[in-house]
């Protein structure tokens, strides 16, 4: 009798749920998760944060690490929260152009470290679809002492090319990173809104601090233990997704558009020289009721679109809209 919550759930929300508590509030610091996940990675309890969704750790970090004056450095073109954080806490965001192949130069990220106490890596980026590789993140580091985030909200399509997970570095002590996850994308459940970060305990005892009490609600916890029973059905959907994307790269790629190489579950493309993605794009979306991503003009990604990956049947119905428009 401490939380002032309803004694009793109503009748409406028992029936499915009836075996969950929803009139109590969740577990704040989501333990059974927390141990499920981190005996999966080898870490104890102490090294797991878990989040509503990615997005609420990549402003916690912000929120947590960033001090007055300091700022937080990340590559562009790369996910677009982490500039809504910075901004949205009123600190600077400095960004660093991959170059034309999407590859990152370290001597230009070094230049804004002293001033950045947070930096924000995504491998595999979204939207490029490519990893950094691990030499450049050994030499961040080497060389960088804020936090260091790696987004990995991609990372078990990248799991399944065996590549290795930074989560790797957490294990082997590294004190100032955060590897992140989700279960938005390969374990299909965006809608509950669950992510969680890996890293060195004192990390996690920074964002315990400045999180909202009761962040991942009861069903989310509880939805989102189910699904980890249930890895080898993300296994398969991540199999399942892969090969959709290769057979829809090979499709759009017969149509005359550049294809550029992925290992997640989106790719960009931009159409023969002759066609512009804006144009494109809106009739996908007016014609056909296909919505991509278009980014138009912006900087190293002009006149490209990126695509999803669907399933068969929507993947189908793209490349029969593109080959009437193209
Ligand atoms: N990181 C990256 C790179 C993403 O693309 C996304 C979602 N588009 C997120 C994080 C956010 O994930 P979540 O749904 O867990 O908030």
């Amino acid at each position: 009798m401490d939380a002032n919550e309803s004694p009793v759930a109503l009748n409406a929300m028992q029936s499915p749920f009836s075996d969950i508590n929803i009139n109590r509030y969740p577990d704040p610091t989501a333990d059974e998760l927390r141990n499920t996940i981190g005996d999966f990675y080898g870490v104890s309890i102490d090294h797991v944060f878990i989040g509503n969704g990615c997005d609420e750790l990549i402003s916690l970090c912000v929120q947590a690490f960033v001090r007055p004056a300091h700022g937080v450095l990340s590559i562009e073109p790369t996910y677009g929260m982490y500039r809504v954080c910075a901004d949205t806490f009123g600190t600077s965001y400095w960004t660093v152009p991959l170059a034309t192949d999407f590859s990152l130069d370290i001597q230009k990220l070094q230049k804004h470290f002293e001033r950045s106490d947070v930096i924000f890596l995504c491998t595999p980026n979204n939207p490029t679809g490519t990893l950094i590789p691990q030499s450049v993140l050994e030499w961040v580091i080497e060389e960088f002492s804020g936090l260091i985030v790696i987004d990995e909200a991609y990372g078990e399509f990248a799991d399944a090319n065996r590549s290795p997970s930074s989560i790797e570095y957490v294990k082997r002590g590294t004190k100032n990173i955060i590897v992140l996850r989700t279960f938005s994308k390969a374990f299909g459940a965006a809608g509950i809104r669950l992510g969680y970060g890996i890293a060195d305990e004192q990390i996690i005892t920074q964002l315990m601090k400045v999180k909202m009490p009761y962040n991942v609600g009861v069903l989310t916890q509880q939805i989102g233990a189910t699904l980890w029973q249930e890895r080898a059905k993300m296994e398969e959907n991540v199999r399942c997704l892969q090969s959709e994307r290769i057979y829809l790269e090979e499709k759009i790629n017969a149509l005359g558009c550049t294809v550029f190489p992925s290992v997640t579950n989106f790719f960009l493309m931009k159409p023969p020289t002759d066609i512009q993605s804006d144009l494109l794009y809106t009739q996908l979306r007016d014609t056909f009721g296909i919505v991509l991503r278009n980014f138009g003009s912006k900087p190293l990604l002009q006149n490209m679109l990126r695509i999803t990956v669907g399933t068969r049947e929507q993947n189908d119905n793209l490349v029969s809209a593109l080959s009437s428009l193209l």
